[in-house]
């Protein structure tokens, strides 16, 4: 009897270190190449626990309309190294889309050299961080200086120009905002350490929406017949509210408790909930507390938030051409004043009404009667609360003072529309670098990254998502290839 024990004993011990368990928390891009690796690697001791009611996190294709809508990601920005792109280049799943290239004036009337404008803009804020600038200055104040300095150098003999080239700075601001992700541009640094993948940064997914990339990681997609084992690892509307970790342990070292009340225990967790819901919970979440330096990480690492807002349209006003790319819009410093007069509805903030938070509209791929409009600023979160009808009359109201005098402008139909700020399970979009975070001598995406290690030095408690790479932070490449470096970190402590 006792050697049958002896046995048995050998054998758990021998099949735990062979199998291991793991728990993913959340499955957003980086939970799910977590998942996708471990299960390639024969690692079926997995579980996904995802709080919302879907897969995909910050990728969420809505059909809508005559096809998919993103809501959340939707450009695959770059090719070489790229992952994402390498996963699916041979698909013909992706297509170039341009930005809106045309500005129109709250005056009614085109810009007729918006063109210009816009390039003078793109050439002082590419989104890559390399920029000539010294360290300490946030990238509102370096585009404020060169953009002004430009504007000035070409047009400070025209005035019309002039004025409208001074009340575009808005416009360059909100479209700052859009790629980085803040409530302010006085926010990010103007240094950083993101990188751009080399090649085409605007690739679209021709109507299928971003959540492609994960049917094809998961293997759905093209031949759903290869599909891995994903309906029974991943358990949906599973709120993780607090993970006890325990670094003596070597097997059982984590529980994880959800707001059912039910629990979990692994060898492994991968934690990749967003850097807004690690701000706002991990005092609570986490027992122990993490260390003192994964917390100044924590706090250091910005996330604001932008909002989309897809329409519909019944009958399409504008024009079907192939070229169609969008609209900008620039407020006149007076209308901008004007516009809670004209329309007293919603939030406001420093005398302006939330309308002049939004600043483009763009069309979506093989949807022909979807527009989505683009709202950043330090109100998205007031705006978030407003409820459809109010915010339908005011997009209606904003388009007819842009583009009343060239179209027959109805409102939209019907519109979905986001709420990343709100929902506890995002609490923002994307992560961005604070002038505050580059003081630091690791970067505070490089501390995240690193595990809480049991002391027989084998991981335990993992971070993975976008804000913990060092360089591709923001992005969908960026937060699948921390699922990869998680999962290959318990693949090979195994070896
Ligand atoms: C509006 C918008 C536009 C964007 N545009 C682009 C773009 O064009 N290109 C690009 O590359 N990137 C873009 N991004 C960024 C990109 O979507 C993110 O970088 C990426 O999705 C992050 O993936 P992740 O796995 O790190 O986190 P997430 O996608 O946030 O996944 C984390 C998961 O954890 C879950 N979760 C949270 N809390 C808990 C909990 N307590 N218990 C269990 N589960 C929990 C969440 O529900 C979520 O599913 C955009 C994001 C937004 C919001």
């Amino acid at each position: 009897m006792k050697l049958l024990k002896l046995f048995l004993v050998v054998f758990l011990q021998i099949y735990a270190k062979a199998t291991p368990s793991v728990l993913i928390v959340g499955s957003g891009p980086a939970g799910i190449a977590a998942a996708t690796r471990l299960l390639e690697h024969n690692h079926k001791n997995i579980r996904v626990l995802e709080a919302e009611n879907r897969i995909g996190g910050r990728i969420n294709s809505v059909f809508f309309g005559q096809a998919f809508v993103d809501l959340g990601a939707e450009s695959c920005h770059g090719q070489k190294g790229n992952v994402v792109y390498d996963m699916v280049k041979n698909l013909g799943v992706l297509k170039h889309v341009d930005g809106p290239r045309s500005v129109y004036h709250s005056s009614r009337k085109e810009i007729v050299f918006g063109d210009e404008l816009l390039r003078i803009i793109d050439g002082i804020y590419g989104p890559d961080g390399q920029r000539d600038e010294d360290e300490g200055k946030s990238v509102g104040h370096y585009c404020l200086d060169k953009y002004n300095a430009s504007i000035y150098d070409k047009y400070r003999n025209d005035a019309e120009k002039f004025e409208i080239a001074k009340a575009s700075v808005d416009l360059f601001h909100h479209i700052v905002l859009s790629y980085e992700g803040a409530f302010s541009w006085f926010e990010p640094s103007a240094k950083s350490d993101y990188r751009d993948c080399e090649g085409d940064l605007s690739l679209n997914w021709n109507g299928l929406g971003y959540k492609t990339v994960l049917e094809v990681m998961m293997k759905k997609f093209p031949n759903p017949s290869e599909q891995l084992p994903f309906d029974e690892t991943v358990l949906l509307n599973k709120e993780v509210v607090k993970v006890f970790w325990n670094d003596s342990s070597s097997h059982n070292a984590v529980t994880v408790y959800c707001s059912d009340h039910s629990s979990y225990t692994a060898d492994h967790v991968i934690f990749t909930p967003s850097i807004g819901v690690l701000k706002e919970r991990h005092e609570t979440m986490f027992t122990p507390q993490l260390s003192e330096a994964k917390k100044d990480a924590i706090k250091h690492i910005g996330f604001g938030a932008v909002m989309k807002i897809a329409m519909f349209f019944k009958h399409r006003w504008w024009e079907s051409e192939r070229n169609f790319t969008g609209f900008h819009f620039v407020w006149s410093e007076g209308d901008k004043s004007r516009a809670f007069k004209e329309f007293p509805e919603g939030p406001l903030k420093d005398g302006h009404s939330w309308l002049t938070e939004f600043f483009c509209v763009v069309p979506v791929d093989r949807n022909p009667n979807v527009l989505v409009g683009w709202l950043t600023g330090s109100m998205v979160p007031e705006i978030e609360l407003m409820t459809n009808e109010t915010l339908i009359d005011g997009l209606e109201f904003v388009l007819n003072k842009f583009l009343g005098h060239k179209y027959n402008i109805t409102g939209p139909d019907s519109i979905i529309r986001t709420y990343w700020h709100t929902n506890p399970h995002f609490r923002g979009s994307y992560s961005y670098q604070t002038v505050e975070a580059r003081k630091d001598k690791i970067t505070a995406e490089m501390e995240l990254a690193k595990p809480v290690l049991n002391l027989e030095g084998r991981p335990i408690l993992q971070f993975a998502g976008e804000a913990s790479h060092p360089y591709f932070y923001s992005t969908v490449h960026g937060a699948i290839e921390t699922g990869f470096r998680e999962a290959d970190r318990i693949i090979n402590s195994y070896k």
